[in-house]
């Protein structure tokens, strides 16, 4: 049978790797919440209460390293979050702490942008932030870099400087949830594959940007990224 489509389906989303000319095919990206002490306190959480929890952006949300971030509509409180990101290379469900590292190709530095004010107002009605997290271009990100590069990194400078000033500062050791249990709980709630991107939550600082603004993010030992808002 001649398989066809009523139209011609989207390109699949991908990111260049470092030192590789295949690129990685994004399948989901998912985020983890308020996983820094000092960032759940900012947004007015005590983070010694609360376990991980999770949104999801659409992959092609993602900004290809080098792209611009397009000031979206609807929202006059555009956040940045400076994080480090995840790739897996393999999935599966109720994956083991121990075992969740295997699944990793490599790490990235990304960007979640945020319309703060419509998230503001989506939790106090109680409804989903998609419309906060979820729009056009909202995750512009580095190219990424595979654990046979750099392993599995544990600390490291997380930072982002907005026009040559530093907003955002860590140190991705500070992460609450780390990368195998953030793998492992999230494995427990849908089935993870190969493409998926993680997105692990972001340091103090996070504020609002202006276009025109040049933003600056960086992870020590994975990558770094810059990004004009337009
Ligand atoms: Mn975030």
């Amino acid at each position: 049978m001649n398989m066809s489509y009523v139209f011609t389906p989207p390109e699949q989303v991908s990111l260049p790797v470092r030192g590789a000319t295949e690129l990685f095919p994004v399948h989901r990206v998912y985020c983890v919440g308020r996983n820094y002490a000092a960032h759940a306190v900012e947004m007015g959480h005590d983070p010694e209460k609360e376990l991980p929890f999770f949104f999801q952006k659409s992959p092609d949300n993602i900004v290809a390293p080098g792209g611009d971030f397009p000031y979206p509509s609807a929202s006059e409180d555009v956040h940045h979050e400076i994080e480090l990101t995840v790739a897996l290379k393999s999935g599966g469900d109720d994956i083991a702490i121990d075992k969740a590292l295997d699944c990793v190709f490599g790490y990235g530095v990304a960007l979640d942008m945020t319309r703060r004010d419509l998230q503001g107002e989506m939790k106090r009605l109680g409804r989903p932030w998609e419309i906060g997290k979820a729009f056009e271009l909202s995750a512009p990100s580095s190219e990424l870099v595979s654990v046979e590069e750099i392993g599995h990194p544990e600390n490291g400078a997380v930072w982002l400087k907005v026009n040559g000033q530093m907003r955002q500062e860590g140190d991705i050791n500070q992460l609450i949830w780390k990368v195998p249990e953030v793998i492992s709980i999230l494995s427990g709630l849908f089935t993870l594959r190969a493409g998926d991107i993680i997105m692990t939550g972001t340091p103090a600082g996070v504020g609002p940007v202006q276009r025109g603004d040049k933003l600056q993010g960086h992870v020590e030992g994975v990558g770094e990224l810059t990004v004009s808002v337009v």
